[in-house]
């Protein structure tokens, strides 16, 4: 599955940053920067607990 970010809906308080560190960052101006689309089986929790977590539902899983 892809790791998909709506852009316009962020309001980057990283709470997904917290939730998988590995995947998502925010840069140096606090704007969120997707790491890798991919999801592993290393990933797959924690991008999914992210997905949940959001607050702004600005990120999705797509086959
Ligand atoms: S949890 Fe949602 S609103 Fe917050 S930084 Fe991540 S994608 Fe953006």
């Amino acid at each position: 599955m892809k790791i998909k970010v709506d852009f316009d809906l962020c309001e980057s308080n990283a709470l997904c940053v917290a939730m998988a560190p590995d995947v998502f960052e925010l840069d140096d101006d606090d704007y969120l920067q997707l790491l890798t689309e991919d999801t592993t089986p290393e990933n797959i929790d924690a991008v999914q607990r992210a997905v949940a977590a959001c607050p702004r539902t600005a990120l999705s899983l797509e086959d």
